[in-house]
């Protein structure tokens, strides 16, 4: 059998709780890492994973008008960047997708991919306290 597809974001989830990397490690996925921020900006990750979907990538990719702020944080439409996890793990067959936002499930709905969404304790507000990596 094939291994199963398995999807995870990183903000609020695989930067904090090590499980998901571990999960990641164990062998029994396909690892796709979806988020936002692309690839070559990550500092996070750090285990081998088998493709990379990022939503600013792809929102440039398709040529969606995007405005970035004074930190370089890009802002595009949520009715756009909200539906493209969906739509990723749509066309990539994902069958479990792991995320924390509360934003992203509804575009789920319908699929066959299971949106588990970790409710993260521990999370501070990184898009407001200056965390969020995507800027440097
Ligand atoms: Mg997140």
């Amino acid at each position: 059998m094939d291994k199963l597809k398995l999807g995870i974001d990183i903000h609020g989830v695989i930067d904090q709780n090590p499980i998901f990397e571990q999960l990641a490690r164990s062998g029994l996925f396909e690892v796709h890492i979806v988020t936002g921020i692309k690839e070559e900006l990550d500092d996070v990750v750090d285990f081998p994973y088998d493709k990379w979907f990022s939503i600013h990538q792809e929102c440039e990719n398709r040529g969606v008008a995007i405005q970035y702020d004074d930190k370089s944080r890009p802002w595009v439409d949520p009715e756009i960047w909200d539906r493209m996890k969906a739509e990723y793990c749509e066309k990539e067959g994902i069958h479990i997708m792991i995320d924390d936002s509360p934003s992203y499930g509804q575009y789920f709905e319908g699929l066959s991919t299971a949106y588990l969404r970790y409710e993260n304790t521990q999370r501070t507000n990184w898009r407001k306290d200056g965390k969020y990596k995507e800027s440097e």
